[in-house]
């Protein structure tokens, strides 16, 4: 048939792709996909798991991603979410309903903690938090309710360590499932699914993207059972993911290995240095030696990342906002995970309810970047240096 300009401004002949095999994935944008006939179109619903039917529910470039991180968390199927605390809130809500009752460690991340205390509850479903430092206290909160435990190992911020295999135990045995929020240890260092989790959510938007420029989640189950129900919720509520985001992750994966190895580096070194220093309480970093929670890393984890938090004696507490001034390379800002280190304030007290934070309501996350070492340990410096004389501006500080 031929067709006048018009036409063909809109109708896109095809050129061969047979023989272009490009190391990295395409990015393919679609809400709509064409069938080749009308029957094809009648049947799409029957194109089962692998097919494609609607942009929504999953293009090239996002099952692309899907299946690298269900290999990499060694589960059976993954769902790209538009933001990590989106992955929190979905895998969550696809698996309680009114009446049931869901456990979360005092630690978890605080948006989780906002979305239980007002949208579970909302549903009717009863919410109450444990130490995840104390399975004795997980065991005695346990209900016959109880559907689900949610944790987080590293605890966010404060870095306390959960025993993932004895409280899937506890859970099963209840009848619940277990969900962990591994976003600081990636499915490099740390594999939940492999420990007896059943959900496992990634904030891909932290190490795994790795450049601070893009928004995504994951969730990968380990039972297909449990696949059926997450994808029709999902479905349902019109989530999916962008393809072009996608893309930035699938691209930032490629490195994380490395970087994270860096990162992690670097951060153990720094740690280590910081221990003792007179202006800095405490240096939470799992696996350093003598924190809480050191055999757990030690038999769980395969290696650390580029995150650490420092708590402050009250001598220094006061001086903390001033100091962070004083930080030339260290960009102050949330999130983590970049090429750029960062420095973020963060209170911790009005986040605690089965536990209680000691101490100054001030700590400092720190996540360590690809920028020099020497040059981020001499900011280090002038922070600590800051801390002891707030008034005395560096000329580092200009
Ligand atoms: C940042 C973060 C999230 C949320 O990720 P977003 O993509 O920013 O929504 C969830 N869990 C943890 C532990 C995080 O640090």
């Amino acid at each position: 048939m031929t067709m006048s300009d018009l036409t063909q401004c809109v109708v896109t002949p095809r050129v061969a792709t047979k023989g272009f095999d490009p190391v990295g994935v395409g990015i393919h944008r679609a809400s709509t996909i064409v069938f080749e006939d009308a029957a094809a179109y009648a049947s799409r619903g029957a194109r089962g798991e692998a097919g494609y039917s609607y942009g929504l529910y999953g293009t090239p470039t996002t099952r692309t991603l899907e299946e690298k991180l269900t290999r990499l968390e060694q589960g059976t199927r993954t769902f790209l979410t538009p933001s990590g605390q989106a992955a929190n809130a979905l895998a969550a809500m696809a698996f309680l309903e009114k009446g049931q009752h869901i456990l979360l460690a005092d630690t978890v991340y605080p948006p989780m903690r906002d979305f239980a205390l007002n949208d579970l509850a909302r549903m009717g479903v009863e919410v109450a938090f444990f130490d995840p430092t104390d399975l004795e206290d997980l065991k005695a909160r346990i209900r016959p309710e109880t559907r689900m435990i949610w944790c987080e190992s590293p605890g966010s911020t404060t870095m306390e360590l959960m025993d993932i295999p004895a409280a899937a135990d506890l859970a099963h045995k209840a009848g619940a499932l277990l969900g962990v929020d591994n976003t600081w240890a990636t499915p490099l260092n740390l594999k939940p699914l492999t420990l007896g989790a059943d959900i496992v959510i990634e904030a891909l938007t932290k190490y795994v993207a790795g450049h601070s420029d893009v928004l995504m989640g994951s969730i990968t189950v380990r039972d297909p059972d449990l696949a059926k129900p997450l994808k029709d919720m999902i479905g349902r509520m019109g989530i999916g993911a962008s393809p072009d985001d996608a893309s930035l992750v699938l691209r930032g994966l490629e490195t994380l290995g490395v970087r994270m190895r860096h990162s992690g580096e670097v951060a153990y070194r720094f740690a280590e240095r910081l221990v003792g220093h007179p202006m800095i309480d405490q240096v939470l970093l799992p696996g350093l030696a003598g924190t809480q929670g050191y055999d757990l890393f030690k038999r769980d984890f395969l290696g650390n990342s580029g995150v650490f938090t420092l708590t402050f004696p009250d001598k220094s507490a006061a001086n903390v906002f001033a100091a962070l001034d004083h930080f030339c390379v260290f960009a102050i800002g949330a999130s983590w995970g970049g090429t750029r280190s960062l420095a973020a304030p963060m209170p911790v007290r009005a986040n605690r309810t089965a536990t209680q934070w000691q101490g100054p309501d001030v700590t400092l996350r720190l996540s360590i970047g690809l920028e020099d070492e020497n040059e981020l340990w001499d900011d280090l410096q002038r922070f600590l240096d800051a801390l002891a004389s707030p008034s005395v501006r560096t000329d580092a500080a200009e």
